[in-house]
């Protein structure tokens, strides 16, 4: 068994030490590079048996692996060593959007520092339809899809709706489940986070940043297309007419 192919997640936070780093190459030697292999080592996202594996997520792996970020840096100009396309993507990344990509590993650190994320079990729809991941990485995403399906948050948000005299319908299509399914539809309806978490950082969720959904547009909202997994109700709608906006927030 050979270590296996590394992750979003794990070039993530790669290259958020390569920035603080100014773009050098990561050493083995270096006892920053070895805390990270190990952080790299405690993530949830690979079979147990890879574990087992000596050079698994070794600081000398890390070392190389940063070193192949660095060659496929856009404008790198030196000689190449081997990277794959996703390395490549992710480097290209970091150079266009250095400080979106930054608050995600922020927020991915966060995650694993505070012990959250390690907890969570795998989500359903953490991977797309075609087995590829948010742009954000797998942990971010269902760490995200984990915290909206929060019970008992989805419930104070149903109960404020109806305390309101508002309509359990959609907020994008205004599809409202009663209407359609009777009894068996009454109250129901899902619940979105406006704030990615990725560029919100994790935060307590108020009942304000959550947005009525029906099953159809909350997918919509979450399909990765385009370099986005992650869109507001009004992002949606926007997509839906064109581009035509209604002067709505983002
Ligand atoms: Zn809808
Ligand atoms: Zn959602």
């Amino acid at each position: 068994m050979r270590s296996p192919a590394w992750t979003r997640d794990e070039l993530l936070l790669i290259c958020s030490r390569l920035v603080n780093s100014d773009w050098r190459q990561l050493r083995a030697y270096q006892a920053s590079t070895q805390e990270l292999a190990e952080l790299l080592r405690s993530l949830p996202l690979h079979l147990g048996a890879a574990h087992e594996l000596p050079e698994f997520r070794s600081a000398t792996s890390v070392s190389r692996k940063s070193a192949d970020l660095i060659t496929s840096r856009p404008g790198y100009t030196g000689p190449a060593t081997r990277g794959g396309q996703l390395t490549r993507e992710i480097a290209e990344a970091f150079s266009a959007r250095e400080a979106e990509m930054m608050q995600a590993a922020r927020a991915l650190e966060a995650g694993i520092s505070s012990g959250a994320l390690v907890q969570i079990p795998e989500q359903p729809d953490e991977m797309g339809e075609d087995g590829s991941t948010a742009p954000e990485g797998r942990l971010l995403a269902r760490w995200a899809i984990f915290r909206e399906r929060n019970p008992r948050l989805r419930k104070q948000k149903i109960a404020e709706t109806k305390r309101l005299g508002q309509p359990l319908q959609c907020s994008v299509c205004d599809f409202h489940f009663g209407e359609k399914y009777g009894a068996l539809g009454a109250d129901y309806i899902e619940v979105h986070h406006v704030l990615p978490l990725h560029a919100a950082g994790p935060r307590e969720t108020r009942l304000e940043d959550l947005a009525l959904l029906c099953a159809n547009c909350h997918r919509m909202c979450h399909r990765s297309h385009q370099g986005t997994s992650w869109r507001t109700p009004d992002a949606l709608r926007r997509e839906i007419t064109g581009g035509e906006t209604d002067g709505g927030s983002p």
